[in-house]
């Protein structure tokens, strides 16, 4: 399906460091320095409902991975899902008596608009779960013939057992997956399963609900092979890094990986990097607690995106945290700031400021660490530090290059 418009970037005036990452798998730093063009692909939304404010925030973290790679010299190859059929959306869509896929549709348009206004950077294939049915087609063939899967009242199970590797993305006890795998979608309870943890691949057709026909019956894809095999056909195999939020560790990429290492004999991604969790009014945002902030409901209000997206930058892209509305406030000022200094033209010597800024982002995406060295320039630059530093005559351009091209800040 279409993606959205890039943004154009401009390009700082000097090149960034490489890129250390924080990798679940391993849960320690790893050296994320592709010498062959970086491969990414981040697990996109389930068009049910309109994005909210911990989605905006995960995509801007890896919108942050991508521009630092792009700023360290290397070509990005950037992937990304939307799953147009699941069961959130049929039950949303049969809620509220619309038909799913013009639900799936207008909720990814203004998945799209957010997006865009946002200034985060579009993945090269942007690719629907519908669209993308042959390939899970395929993957689950090579699944069945590598003796991984079994048949249950016509529905298909990936047996978790095939796989040596499972759990080592994770790393989570069993008991700590089968709490999850049930919280998250799964069904560890069922009778006749062979491990309780055993996923769908392909789940056979149900009264009222689409299916498309398959070696294995009518039927549609499960929700984890349908990243493993869009990122197997787009990114190929050992893909850089497979990006999330950390509600994704378990079962969603593990058992990606799982299907993945099977089909393959090799890991799935390099690294795995998951976002944190927004809060708001003292819990987890999600649709189930009601608690959601959305992006086009600020938009509506005049607030301007690149507020929004300032005050997401002021917390660590692993971090949970809780969104305030003080936040927001403070950041629309924060903007006012930085535009009347770099209004200025000349300023503090901005080549320090853009090297900071570099290695902040080349440092696990620290972007706290790089606005933090925006606002001591601005400080120094409109002298409410103590004197006003006007002593690099070209500090705007440099400042305002280095912010767009790192932070997705446009000033
Ligand atoms: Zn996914």
């Amino acid at each position: 399906m279409r993606a959205w418009t890039p943004p154009e970037i401009p390009t700082p005036t000097v090149t960034g460091p490489a890129v250390r990452v924080h990798d679940t798998a391993t849960g320690g730093l790893v050296a994320s320095d592709p010498t062959d063009g970086a491969r990414l692909y981040v697990c996109g939304i389930t068009p049910y409902d309109a994005t909210h404010l911990g989605h905006a925030a995960t995509y801007i973290g890896f919108d942050l991975l991508l521009r630092a790679w792009r700023n360290a010299g290397h070509d990005v190859h950037y992937v990304q899902n939307v799953t147009d059929v699941d069961d959130p959306l049929l039950e949303r869509a049969e809620k509220v008596s619309v038909d799913w896929a013009e639900l799936a549709e207008r909720e990814t348009e203004l998945y799209r608009t957010d997006m865009e206004a946002l200034r985060v950077v579009p993945p090269q294939q942007l690719i629907g779960a519908v669209e993308s049915i042959p390939l899970v087609i395929d993957l689950v063939q090579r699944l069945v013939d590598a003796g991984a899967t079994y048949e249950l009242d016509g529905d298909l199970y990936f047996s978790v057992t095939a796989d040596p590797a499972f759990g080592e993305e994770s790393g989570y006890d069993t008991a700590t997956m089968l709490r999850l795998f049930g919280e998250r979608g799964g069904d560890p309870d069922r009778e006749g399963k062979r491990d309780p943890l055993d996923c769908i691949v392909w789940r056979a057709e149900r009264p009222g609900e689409p299916a498309w026909d398959s070696p294995f019956g009518r039927g549609r894809p499960g929700w984890h092979i349908e990243c493993a095999a869009i990122a197997l056909e787009y990114l190929g195999e050992h893909f850089d890094v497979q990006g999330g939020g950390s509600d994704l560790v378990f079962p969603h990429h593990e058992m990606c990986a799982g299907h993945v290492q099977v089909a393959t004999g090799r890991p799935f991604a390099r690294a795995y990097l998951h976002a944190g969790m927004v809060g708001y009014d003292g819990e987890k945002m999600s649709k189930s607690r009601g608690n959601l902030v959305f992006v086009n409901a600020l938009r509506n209000s005049d607030i301007d995106p690149m507020a929004i997206r300032l005050a997401l930058l002021r917390h660590h892209y692993r971090s949970d945290w809780e969104w305030t509305d003080a936040e927001l406030f403070t950041a629309v000022d924060d903007l006012a700031t930085w535009r009347k200094a770099v209004a200025l033209g000349a300023g503090a010597p901005a080549g320090p400021v853009a090297e900071e800024v570099l290695a902040a982002l080349a440092d696990d995406l620290d972007a706290p660490r790089a606005v933090a060295a925006v606002d001591r320039w601005v400080a120094a630059t409109l002298g409410t530090d103590g004197l006003a530093d006007t002593s690099d005559a070209d500090a705007a351009g440099t400042l305002l290059a280095v912010l767009d091209a790192a932070l997705g800040i446009s000033l």
